[in-house]
């Protein structure tokens, strides 16, 4: 037995920002990072659109890269003192999670981050307000997804909040709005899109319902991303990649991520990889690895033609060398001295991450850590 759960209304399609218009509400709060979306007129359609609806807004701007908690809890100030009965996330991953951890907060002001980092520690929301998201880049799929992650930089520590009540009520994927990306967040992040399509097809737990989905993604990432690359302005291909970030995001909301995103997720904090980029490195030997134990692998590798999961390996270390990303993470400027340092410490970290638990292949310690080893070097991993 199983639940699938997405946002009750995904709008999709280029111009498909215009649906605000029939959003019903009294006052929005719209919730930004930086320039980009001011740059780019998101905007100023988005409070356009807003008006048109008869909602009120109001803009909180300023959310960082990886979002403080300090982030959240003046967001969450203003949105009490603002009182909307809507939220709208726009702009990247990190506007839309800080908007979701923020309306936490507002709903319940005494919540603490550590314990919402708890499973099912988030209560029932949707008592003040509900939530838009509108992401302007093609990636992490949050979007779709009841996962939220906030820094506490004092601690130097991030906390996934996860929970199908941060689900979005509301998804508008309009390509329109990616066209300012630049080619190196494209690469990346499609690489991301590439990843979740990948794991939440493996995943221990996977069904049918969500196999289509992430296959579906896998195919429209390796068809597209390069043109995306080639041609920053091509909307319709822009378009592509938003939808399979899109159906990536619903299939790993439901059926979770494994050992690619526990490993990279230490790479990323230890060394300030990007973590698409991290995850495009990493994702050929955790294929090798895990194919020992599932064909579907192999089974991916017919969407080339091939058969075999080296096949697809394969694949993926061309497609990831096509659109400009290194093979290894010594290439990617990592010292000999600095990575032996910390490898061990990493690897322990990614056997605990939550990741791991829906991973196909159980992994033990120096398993996790001669796949790491392998990456930095740049070599097929034998396990
Ligand atoms: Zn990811």
């Amino acid at each position: 037995m199983a639940k699938f759960i997405v946002p009750k209304e995904i709008f999709h399609g280029l111009g498909s920002l215009e649906n605000l218009k029939g959003l019903k509400g009294k006052k929005a709060v719209i919730v930004i990072g930086g320039n980009s979306v001011k740059a780019n007129g998101s905007l100023e359609r988005t409070e356009k659109y807003l008006k048109e609806a008869n909602i009120e807004s109001v803009v909180f701007s300023g959310v960082e890269a990886d979002p403080s908690i300090d982030t959240v809890l003046k967001g969450a100030d203003f949105f009490t003192q603002e009182q909307p009965d809507v939220i709208v996330g726009l702009g990247g991953c990190s506007a839309i999670d800080a908007a979701k951890a923020m309306w936490i907060y507002y709903e319940y002001p005494d919540s603490k981050l550590e314990e919402l980092a708890a499973p099912f520690a988030v209560k029932p929301m949707r008592n003040k307000a509900y939530f838009v998201a509108i992401p302007s880049t093609s990636g992490t799929g949050t979007e779709m997804t009841g996962l939220s992650v906030i820094t506490d930089k004092e601690k130097g520590t991030k906390y996934p909040i996860v929970s199908h009540e941060l689900t979005p009520d509301v998804a508008i994927i309009d390509g329109e709005l990616c066209a300012s990306m630049p080619a190196h967040v494209t690469a990346n992040t499609g690489l991301d899109v590439l990843s979740h399509g990948v794991e939440a097809y493996v995943s221990n737990i996977a069904d049918r319902y969500n196999d289509s989905l992430a296959k579906g993604a896998i195919d429209l990432v390796f068809k597209t991303l390069p043109t995306v690359i080639e041609e920053p302005n091509n909307l319709e291909a822009r378009q592509v990649m938003h939808d399979a970030s899109c159906m990536a995001g619903m299939a790993f909301t439901n059926v979770w991520l494994g050992i690619v995103h526990s490993m990279s997720h230490q790479i990323g904090g230890t060394f300030g990889i990007p973590h698409g980029c991290g995850n495009a490195i990493l994702m050929p030997n955790v294929t090798r690895f895990n194919s020992k134990v599932t064909d579907k692998y192999a089974d991916l590798a017919g969407l080339f033609g091939k058969s075999t999961a080296e096949d697809f390996a394969q694949e993926i270390e061309a497609l990831r060398s096509s659109v400009g990303v290194v093979g290894s993470l010594k290439e990617y400027g990592i010292s000999q001295e600095d990575w032996d340092a910390k490898l061990d410490r990493m690897t322990e970290n990614a056997m605990k991450d939550p990741c791991t638990l829906f991973n196909p292949r159980k992994p033990k310690f120096e398993e996790i850590k001669a796949i790491y080893q392998a990456c930095y070097e740049g070599v097929a991993v034998k396990l």
